[in-house]
């Protein structure tokens, strides 16, 4: 659902918003075709790395990376560098990466195109999550193919001398290969396996070599950016948080889906332009930024907004934007164990807090699910969390144990019930 300054969304309500004659309706490529008719050399780069830092564009992926700030690490040698585009969009509750795919898949290529040139990188890669074969990879294809057809990439492009060349790779359908490193090794041929940081990919990315790797609709945001100019853009958002957002908004709501709105909207605007709650039950909580991130009760996130500081303030995170709205009546243990599961089975075993943890995770909820647990098994499962937090290769150790932690936190009642009662959950 697109909001009056859409940036990712602009042109959707277009019939056939995917193909290049429509999107170059709406002003698609002008700004690529302005930069390569210029004088594309090292200052109009470092302008545009400006124009990003500027901007205050953070990085959507997740952690909110200032995103002109990891442009401008990608060294300034003459060695082969690459840019990589996160479209492994794997996190649960987060589905807008796919529908940029779908419905405006020239913006993710011009965003590409212009981040490529800004950091001389020649060669570019949008890596897609393997389950998205059927639906988006096909429109993604169609869409490079007009790209080349129209000569907006590839070697001198236009005769400006600029050279861009793009491929998109399907991946296999691993969670972990969003991790950017996983997702490397996986483009590599390899199995998916995060790698130890540092180096970090701005040094030894894909072939060792430089790389930068951003998320789907941060590299889609960019070309509007180039566009509409740093203040029109810092004029939506906060001080902190500029711009719009793709809120994926899930769960007990009368009307799920992806919603572009500015950042900084409180929760309770999102909230009813997702239609309120589903049949006018209460809230119960909310995971405001997909699975990994920790849940707050729905008191608490009552009074934020929506964006990257005041849920850091409340405990949380805005991490992917994918809001996951739970109503009373539902049963947190439940909850969590079917979450536990999902990191026991996509973790990739190359470390053991991770490994063996996330399976220590699962297997106590289930016990206490079946009526088994004991009061003990609490303090175990938090005993665990806190031994894979902080101790892993990568960030997905955190976000296993982040959802044992805040649930057993805020709903510590409903597990003492469900131990106390032989796996009877409060909730029913
Ligand atoms: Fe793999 Fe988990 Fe270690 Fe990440 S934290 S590298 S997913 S085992």
């Amino acid at each position: 659902m697109m909001h009056e300054n859409s940036i990712c969304f602009s042109n959707i309500n277009q019939p056939e918003s995917w193909k290049i004659e429509n999107y170059m309706a709406s002003g698609g490529y002008l700004q690529w075709k302005k930069i390569l008719q210029g004088q594309p050399g090292d200052k109009a780069r470092q302008k545009i790395v400006e124009i990003i830092k500027t901007s205050g564009l953070r990085g959507r992926g997740g952690a909110g990376f200032p995103t002109g700030l990891k442009w401008s690490f990608m060294p300034k040698t003459t060695e082969q560098k690459y840019l990589v585009c996160n479209s492994d969009e794997s996190e649960p509750g987060t589905c807008h990466d796919r529908e940029i795919l779908k419905l405006n898949p020239h913006a993710v290529i011009e965003g590409m195109a212009i981040a490529g040139f800004a950091m001389d990188a020649t060669v570019g890669y949008n890596y897609v999550r393997g389950e998205f074969i059927k639906d988006c990879y096909p429109i993604v294809e169609f869409a490079l193919q007009e790209a080349y057809t129209h000569n907006l990439l590839g070697k001198n492009i236009l005769g400006s001398g600029v050279n861009f060349d793009l491929y998109n790779f399907l991946g296999a359908g691993a969670y972990i290969c969003g991790e950017e490193t996983g997702l490397l090794e996986s483009l590599e041929g390899k199995q998916g396996k995060p790698r130890f940081k540092p180096p970090f990919p701005a040094k030894f990315g894909v072939y060792g070599m430089p790389t930068t790797v951003n998320n789907t609709q941060t590299l889609a945001s960019v070309p509007k950016i180039i566009e509409q100019g740093t203040e029109w853009y810092k004029s939506m958002g906060t001080d902190k948080s500029p711009g719009t957002n793709i809120f994926s908004v899930t769960g007990h709501v009368n009307k799920p889906g992806n919603y572009e709105l500015p950042l900084g909207i409180p929760f309770a605007d999102l909230l009813e332009r997702a239609g309120g709650m589903l049949d006018n039950k209460k809230l119960k909580a909310v995971i405001p930024g997909g699975l990994s991130t920790k849940v707050l009760p729905g008191d608490v996130i009552a009074d934020c907004t929506m964006d990257y500081e005041s849920l850091a303030s409340a405990g949380s995170a805005l991490g992917t934007g994918a809001v996951v709205v739970i109503a009373e009546g539902t049963c947190m243990v439940e909850l969590l164990k079917r979450s536990s599961r999902f990191y026991y089975v996509e973790n990739c075993g190359q470390c053991t807090p991770c490994r063996e943890g996330t399976g220590w995770l699962y297997r106590l909820l289930q016990k206490i699910t079946q009526g088994k647990g004991q009061e003990s098994d609490l303090t175990l499962l938090v005993d665990v969390a806190n031994r894979i937090e902080g101790n892993t290769i990568c960030a997905f150790g955190d976000a296993a144990a982040w959802p044992v932690q805040s649930f057993i936190e805020h709903y510590y009642s409903e597990f003492e019930y469900m131990i106390n009662n032989h796996g009877k959950s409060i909730a029913a």
